[in-house]
């Protein structure tokens, strides 16, 4: 029976885990034997006690699960001490960051470790369920809009009251991928007044199927990668972009920047200039802040706030601000990739090395990079 292990996160800002209880079920049903690190689910509110009811079972030798498990579970990319307790030929799934991590990636290799990147899973329809990306970029922009009604100083509807009426707030959103839209939708749920702005063409639709207004700024050509992401944009389509934003930004109660580049840093949006035109009291939620960030001044895990009373808030790992639904995704995302390869006659992972999903996301096998896009790093 292979053995699958999900590792405590060691990393003090990650909140997730990357099993839970009900999951660990799933797991066990399929044939594995599930084995958790103790305290895996605590920040999360999911403690050992659940794990052991649903049948996994509860370690505390992390080193000693790690040299056992056929595979490994966790969140965030493993420190490179770790690797040589593997054992070889084990399935490690985990985010990678593989663009920034090239020495990592030789350190896996090395450990002749499979190791999939969460990140590489193609954006495609039969991929959706092990999407980790969309999973938790989906509360992401839940999140973005709760913290930003959280600090606001005004309410998100409108209200008619016999004392007056109340106008609705306003939101922008810059960025209508998974998060951009989970925002539109949050913010329009709660009574907001919604903007919303993107280069990709074909987003115009899905911003006003959410009852929001598609603000239009003519940047020519802009497209998008076979994968359906964003192209970089020319340094004057750029321009062009900052002066159709600044209008829209200055009328808005809280912008929400979502707006990333697949494997490079993201585009600076909101600039300085633009800050000092908008309201004393207004919000910034930078979601894009991990990678280089959105708007001039936001700092990675603070709150800034402008001489003329705006707040940047640039909080680290917003996907995990929700713990509990932002673990359960991730599980049910580890779950569905294993299950999509799992062999169930032999009771084994199958590397089925010409399946697209596979191809797209596993770097290392046999000592070697394999992946195509890192092969040279
Ligand atoms: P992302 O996180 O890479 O980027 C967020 C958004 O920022 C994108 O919509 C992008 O177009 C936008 N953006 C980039 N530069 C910008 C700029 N200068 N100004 C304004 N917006 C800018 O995107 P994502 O949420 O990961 O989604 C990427 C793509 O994958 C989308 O096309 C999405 O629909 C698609 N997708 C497909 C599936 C599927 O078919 N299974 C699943 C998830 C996502």
């Amino acid at each position: 029976m292979k053995t699958v292990f999900a590792v405590r996160e060691t990393d003090p800002r990650e909140t997730r885990a990357a099993l839970i209880p009900e999951v660990a079920k799933k797991m066990a049903a399929l044939g594995l034997n599930v084995q958790v690190e103790s305290g895996l689910g605590l920040r999360a509110d999911l403690p050992d006690e659940l794990y052991r009811e649903a049948g996994a079972t509860v370690v505390t030798d992390r080193t000693a699960a790690l040299a056992e498990a056929d595979i490994v579970l966790r969140v965030r990319k493993p420190d490179a001490a770790e690797l040589p307790s593997l054992k070889p030929g084990a399935l490690h799934l985990s985010f990678l960051d593989p663009f920034n991590e090239k020495e990592l990636l030789h350190k896996l290799a090395e450990a002749k470790v499979s190791a999939v990147s969460l990140e590489m899973i193609p954006r495609t329809t039969l991929a959706q369920k092990m999407d980790a990306l969309s999973s938790q970029a989906n509360l992401a922009g839940y999140a973005a809009v709760v913290m930003a009604a959280d600090r606001m100083s005004k309410i998100l509807p409108m209200m008619m009251t016999p004392a007056g009426t109340l106008s609705p707030a306003r939101f922008f959103i810059i960025g209508v991928g998974v998060a951009g839209l989970q925002a539109i939708a949050t913010a329009k749920r709660l009574g907001a007044r919604v903007d919303a702005f993107d280069t990709r063409p074909v987003v115009e639709e899905q911003v006003k199927s959410l009852g929001a207004k598609f603000v239009k700024v003519d940047l020519g050509d802009t497209g998008q990668t076979a994968q359906g992401y964003a192209k970089e944009l020319t340094p004057e389509q750029m321009e062009k972009q900052r002066q159709g934003m600044a209008k829209a930004c200055a009328q808005a109660d809280v912008v929400i920047t979502t707006a990333k580049l697949f494997g490079r840093p993201a585009p600076k949006i909101v600039t300085a200039d633009m800050l000092t035109q908008m309201r004393h009291g207004s919000i910034l939620v930078d979601l894009a802040v991990e990678s280089g960030g959105n708007v001039e001044g936001a700092k990675l895990g603070e709150e800034v706030i402008t001489e003329n009373g705006v707040r940047i808030i640039g909080h680290e790992n917003i996907e995990g601000y929700f713990a509990q639904p932002a673990s359960q995704m991730l599980a049910s995302n580890f779950y569905n990739f294993i299950e999509h390869f799992w062999d169930s006659e032999k009771g084994e992972f199958e590397y089925r090395l010409d399946d697209e999903i596979l191809k797209g996301c596993l770097l290392t096998r046999d000592g070697q990079i394999i992946h195509e896009r890192f092969k040279s790093a």
